[in-house]
């Protein structure tokens, strides 16, 4: 019995009545989610607050806001995206009218994990509603209070016939998978993601895969060790460290990490006070299973800062680790918590080596007075995003795609890009129907003579052989 099929045939239903077409349909649903944030602003904090202990300051910054912007940039932009967009032509077709055309693929689903629900929720959400796709969302069932108001709260916004919240974990999420899907949209671990693609390759059902991995922090010798700690502190201890883009070690040369201790003692005393366990501003970790995982890491290399953790609450100091060894535990997996470790590299080549050796991660940082330094690094590399001197700002802009390569993943998104990855970039090309003299130099019996003209009206010379423009 497949428990999914009801709400799946009437998704489909509403898809081929047309209904999601209309520009004003689209709005009125991007601005029910707006609704959806304004109105229920105090449920969604504290939801975000049971499930991670998320601060306020952070749930506003990194969930809340973020898709309010999403939504605005979407109903700012929609008719605009929606448009036709016409394309260059050959001499062939210089009558004609060649464009592209986005449409919805149709029925798809969205699958979000826990660790910035609410975001990893909306945001994609935006872009397939923009698009003109009916959605099946499959929020985590490790954030118990959002999956909660996802179920509770978030359809009164929008329209039944055409967006369906859906719940499960594992066992279920399998089962939805083996429906056939338009379009699915994943966010979560590379070993999901596998069996994510594997489920979507027996429909051929095209995928977005935004995955994770360990992300490389290089500093360099010549920097501002505060500054630097400032920032790497605040980025990697953010969301108690599960932040996808979060640094997740840092290489640097020896004298470099001595002087960063000290300056990332300060930060996090700064930021968190004398016993962090008591700052309202440091989350918890998500579950028992992650909190026992991540304790199991604190045996690599040497507590150098923090360590400490009270099972209790899922606490976790902000912790930091040296001498640590490339196969250590702490290096085999995604931290995805508050624990920075740092590795000791010789030079700029060494880092580039160390980093290239490994799987593609989804970010990379590299801090330097010298821009010289930071420019290498991005040379020399790959990552699905990079930001030099700073942590992950450069997913604040909607106007740079957001998406791993490699392992950390497929598919870009964000702004512009998640109407993109909905659309399917239909060519159309409307022909007239005279010229039939031209057109029948393509006809058997073949000519010679006529392949020449024919080539001379759709071949494409290099610029400085062109003979006829
Ligand atoms: P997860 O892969 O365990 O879960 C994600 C979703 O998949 C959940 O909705 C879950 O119910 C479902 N799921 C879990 N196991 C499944 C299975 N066996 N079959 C089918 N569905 C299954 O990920 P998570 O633990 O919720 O999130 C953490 C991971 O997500 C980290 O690896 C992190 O890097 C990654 N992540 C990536 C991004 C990004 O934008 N690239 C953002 C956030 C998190």
């Amino acid at each position: 019995m497949n428990p999914f099929a009801d709400t799946l045939q009437s998704l489909r239903d509403a898809f081929v009545s047309r209904k999601t077409r209309p520009v004003e349909f689209r709005i009125a649903q991007l601005e029910g989610l707006s609704r959806f944030l304004k109105e229920n602003r105090d449920a969604l904090l504290d939801a975000l607050a049971q499930d991670l202990h998320k601060p306020p300051f952070e749930s506003e910054i990194s969930e809340i806001s973020i898709c309010q912007s999403e939504i605005n940039l979407a109903l700012n932009s929609l008719h605009s995206w929606m448009k036709d967009e016409p394309v260059p032509k050959n001499l062939a077709t210089q009558l004609d009218t060649a464009f592209i055309r986005r449409e919805p693929f149709g029925v798809v689903l969205i699958i979000a994990p826990w660790n910035y629900p609410l975001n990893l929720v909306l945001v994609p959400l935006v872009g397939a509603i923009a698009a003109g796709n009916c959605v099946v969302i499959k929020p985590s069932e490790m954030s118990r209070s959002m999956e909660k108001v996802m179920r509770e709260v978030l359809p009164r916004y929008l329209d039944k016939n055409c967006f369906a919240v859906v719940l499960g974990g594992p066992q279920e999420t399998s089962t939805l998978l083996e429906n056939r899907f338009d379009y699915i949209f994943f966010t979560g671990n590379t070993t999901v993601g596998r069996i994510v693609m594997t489920a979507a390759s027996k429909h051929l059902t095209p995928i977005t895969l935004e995955l994770g991995g360990k992300n490389p922090c290089y500093v360099d010798d010549d920097c501002d060790p505060q500054n630097v700690a400032n920032r790497v502190a605040w980025f990697r201890f953010f969301n108690a460290g599960q932040t996808c883009v979060a640094p997740d070690f840092i290489l640097c040369s020896r004298e470099t990490q001595e002087r960063l201790l000290p300056a990332l003692q300060r930060a996090v005393t700064q930021f968190y006070g004398k016993d962090p366990q008591h700052s309202p501003d440091l989350g918890r970790i998500i579950s028992e299973k992650h909190f026992h995982r991540l304790r199991g890491l604190l045996g690599s290399g040497r507590v150098a800062l923090g360590g400490q953790s009270d099972e209790q609450e899922r606490y976790m100091a902000p912790t930091v680790l040296v001498d640590v060894k490339e196969t250590d535990p702490v290096m085999q997996e995604e931290i995805f918590g508050p624990i920075l470790p740092i590795l000791n590299v010789q030079s700029l080549d060494e880092a580039v080596a160390f980093i290239n050796k490994r799987e593609k991660p989804l970010a990379l940082y590299a801090f330097s007075n010298n821009s010289e330094v930071v420019r290498q690094m991005l040379e020399r590399t790959s990552s699905g995003g990079f930001c030099g001197n700073d942590g992950f700002m450069h997913m604040t802009l909607t106007t740079l795609p957001f998406g791993g390569v490699g392992n950390s993943g497929m598919g870009m998104y964000h702004g512009k890009f998640t109407f993109d990855a909905f659309s399917h970039h239909r060519s159309c090309l409307l022909r007239s129907s005279g010229l039939e003299k031209v057109n029948s130099l393509r006809y058997p019996p073949y000519a010679q003579r006529s392949l020449g003209l024919l080539l001379s009206l759709v071949e494409i010379n290099r610029k400085s052989q062109c003979t006829l423009l």
